[in-house]
């Protein structure tokens, strides 16, 4: 199954232009909020139409402006579940679940029956939305989206209307839900673990435009981008000036990094993961940046360091460590952290 997007949308004040390929079984759209995802989304849906482009779902045209293709949503077989997901209030689960079905009152029960099962809602189907929590809920859209086995389900932020701790446990129980589905998953998330843990691949959407598509862990390991980088949450981010394809001027940590690898072109920026560094006690070693401590961060299994480096002082370091590795030391004044060369990554 393979969805080709390729579309582009003008409003006043904003443009959409995104483009990607996917034949993986589940794709995140990771974007700041308001980069246009939900409208990409829309897009795909049928729902909003594109000013110009091409979206094909195998060999099955949906749009093309060229052609003024442009199928109805109903035509599509696509399912979409919106960012805050409108069960019909005054239906009961049930009804909700049957929406939309087709087929004799039997086959629809049949069908209503299995979802209930898989989605745990056995005993619920008499209730109504208002009756129901909010993993309740949203389990019961969900099972509402999959009923009617679209071949592409769209789930625009489907955790976002819920408090954090049901957040974790839904994650875990929608991506088992999900394995009753067949088709392909196309999540949209604003948040680097949600699209870490669900998606295999990955479009990156800045201001409207997909500037980056790949496999999630290559991703997060090298985002490639500057602005890919800060929405992965990349904290050590400098400016970089090269002085050869192996000697490397992180202008805003005052410090030339020596590598054993060639780049592979001229970079303007560079960036170092949280856990690209390790701690020395020989300040003159190769790639070591002199620091003090100024705030340490307890997380369950390591702390989050912040570290002020005394080359420039208005640059600070973040990086993580295990707690046993930390825990015994006394120094604080003095720190010395080496760059991991595989750590750092040259950003456009
Ligand atoms: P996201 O889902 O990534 O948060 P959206 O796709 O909802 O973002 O919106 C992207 C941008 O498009 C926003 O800046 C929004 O203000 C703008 N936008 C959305 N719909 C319209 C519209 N009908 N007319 C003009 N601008 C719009
Ligand atoms: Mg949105």
């Amino acid at each position: 199954m393979i969805l080709s997007v390729d579309i582009k949308k003008r409003y006043k004040g904003f443009s959409l232009d995104v483009k990607f390929t996917t034949n993986g079984e589940y794709l995140g759209l990771l974007g700041a909020s308001g980069s246009g995802k939900s409208m990409t989304l829309k897009c795909i849906a049928g729902i909003e139409t594109p000013d110009e482009g091409k979206i094909m779902l195998n060999d099955k045209v949906l749009f093309d402006s060229d052609k003024k293709i442009n199928l109805k949503p109903q035509e599509r077989n696509i399912g979409y579940m919106f960012q805050s997901y409108a069960l019909f209030p005054n239906m009961t689960v049930e009804e909700n679940i049957g929406a939309g079905l087709k087929g004799t009152k039997m086959e629809r029960q049949q069908k209503i029956n299995e979802m209930l099962k898989i989605f745990h809602m056995d005993g619920l189907e008499k209730k109504y939305p208002g009756q129901l929590s909010g993993g309740q809920q949203q389990r019961t859209a969900l099972a509402r989206c999959i009923a009617y086995e679209p071949d592409v389900l769209l789930l625009d932020e489907p955790f976002s209307a819920l408090d954090s701790h049901l957040k974790e446990q839904l994650l875990t129980d929608v991506l088992e839900l999900l394995k009753f589905y067949k088709g392909k998953v196309i999540m949209v998330t604003h948040s680097r673990d949600e699209a870490y843990r669900f998606c295999e691949n990955l479009v990156i959407i800045d201001k409207g435009m997909s500037v980056l598509w790949g496999d999630t862990k290559d991703i997060f390991k090298h985002p490639r981008l500057l602005s890919a980088a800060r929405l992965m949450g990349c904290k050590n981010i400098s400016k970089c000036e090269m002085l050869s394809p192996t000697s490397i001027s992180l202008l805003d940590f005052g410090i030339t990094i020596e590598t054993e690898n060639e780049a592979a072109k001229k970079y303007g920026y560079a960036g170092i993961s949280s856990n690209g560094f390790q701690i020395t006690d020989n300040k003159a070693e190769k790639n070591t940046i002199e620091c003090k401590v100024i705030e340490i961060i307890e997380e369950e299994f390591d702390y989050t360091i912040i570290a002020e480096n005394k080359v420039c002082s208005n640059s600070k370091l973040y990086f993580k460590v295990i707690k046993e590795k930390w825990d015994n030391r006394e120094e604080n004044n003095n720190l010395y952290l080496k760059v991991k060369e595989d750590c750092l990554f040259m950003l456009e």
